[in-house]
């Protein structure tokens, strides 16, 4: 059996456009394969302000159409399909997509994670229609308007503070007393005047008729439950790994979230199977560390490919 490509990078998001031109540059043939579009979640970012190299905020689309610039530049290429499964044959990976089946030598899966969902009455009925997992998307629609944001963490305050430049009634629930988001961020949505922090809350239902009109919110050390008027409801509750296409692959370990194990060099517990960015089991889930992630392992699936070849540098 012989390999189509070097590497195979499943996913065009920060890891997976970082790792095509680390490998690209290093004179590998480099197939992404992208379901919906690069940049992944980094495209929702409206201002990403810690990017190193970047004194003035960049749109998360911007810098997404950059790294996909950069990479084609040194030679990758992007397809566009859903991978279903990824095994290996003896020393060559095969990778099945919805259109065909593609071989390689290496394989670096970075397809990142997607939005959880509250799983409350309403949600689904409600989604496109004043519920929504991307302010910069959706929250023009409802300027002026009431918006509530739920979540604790770092994407809750960010996109907060987006919400709070289009109306001065931004109410902010989190299910605990404080934040879990980096301090800094978290301290900046306390002070804005825009934003209503209401701790130790939680949302049961949201209800409307064509659109969100209503959310039914309990207060959870108090056992108290109300109503309020609400034109739009913001998730963000943290994201869940897309790690289907290695789901019960034997030598692919987890972590308790779902998230995939590797090594230093980012390698799974099978040889030339690597994974990098929000899909890893990773202590900080940033742009700047995806980034760093995908260049990690397209340098070592570079030198795994040296060993098969031969031609490893000892
Ligand atoms: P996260 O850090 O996992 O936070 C999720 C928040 O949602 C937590 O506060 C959690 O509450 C809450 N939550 C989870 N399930 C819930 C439920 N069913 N109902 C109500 N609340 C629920 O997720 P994230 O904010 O999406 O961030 C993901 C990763 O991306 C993090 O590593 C983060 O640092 C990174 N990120 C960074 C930036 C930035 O640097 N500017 C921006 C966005 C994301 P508990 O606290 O009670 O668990």
């Amino acid at each position: 059996m012989k390999a189509d490509r070097d590497l195979i990078i499943i996913g065009g998001g920060p890891a997976g456009l970082s790792a095509a031109q680390y490998g690209a540059r290093g004179n590998l043939s480099v197939l992404v394969i992208e379901e919906m579009a690069t940049g992944g979640q980094a495209l929702l970012i409206d201002d990403l302000e810690n990017y190193p190299g970047f004194p003035e905020p960049i749109k998360g689309f911007d810098i997404s159409q950059k790294m996909e610039q950069q990479a084609a530049n040194f030679g990758a290429e992007i397809t566009y399909a859903s991978v279903s499964s990824v095994k290996k044959e003896g020393d060559i990976f095969i990778v099945k997509t919805d259109r065909e089946e593609l071989k390689a030598l290496s394989v670096i899966i970075a397809t990142g994670a997607q939005h959880r969902n509250l799983e409350i009455p309403g949600e689904k009925e409600f989604t496109g229609r004043g519920v929504s997992y991307c302010a910069t998307c959706d929250g023009p629609f409802f300027k002026d308007q009431k918006m509530l944001v739920v979540g604790g963490g770092d994407a809750a305050c960010d996109e907060a503070m987006y919400l709070s430049n289009l109306t001065d009634k931004v109410i902010m629930i989190h299910r605990r007393d404080r934040f879990r988001a980096q301090k800094a961020l978290a301290e900046r949505v306390l002070k804005n005047p825009h934003i209503e922090v209401r701790f130790n809350h939680e949302i049961k239902e949201i209800t409307g008729s064509q659109k969100v009109e209503k959310v039914r919110l309990y207060k959870n050390n108090e056992d108290k439950e109300y109503e309020e008027d609400m034109a739009a409801v913001f998730v963000f509750i943290g994201s869940i790994p897309q790690v289907s296409m290695v789901s019960g692959v034997e030598g692919v370990k987890f972590d308790e979230s779902g998230s995939i194990i590797t090594d230093q060099r980012m390698e799974t517990g099978i040889k030339g199977l690597y994974a990098a960015g929000d899909v890893r089991s990773t202590p900080f889930r940033q742009v700047v560390v995806a980034a760093g992630e995908g260049a990690i392992a397209a340098h070592s699936a570079s030198q795994y490919i040296d060993e098969l070849r031969g031609q490893a540098y000892k």
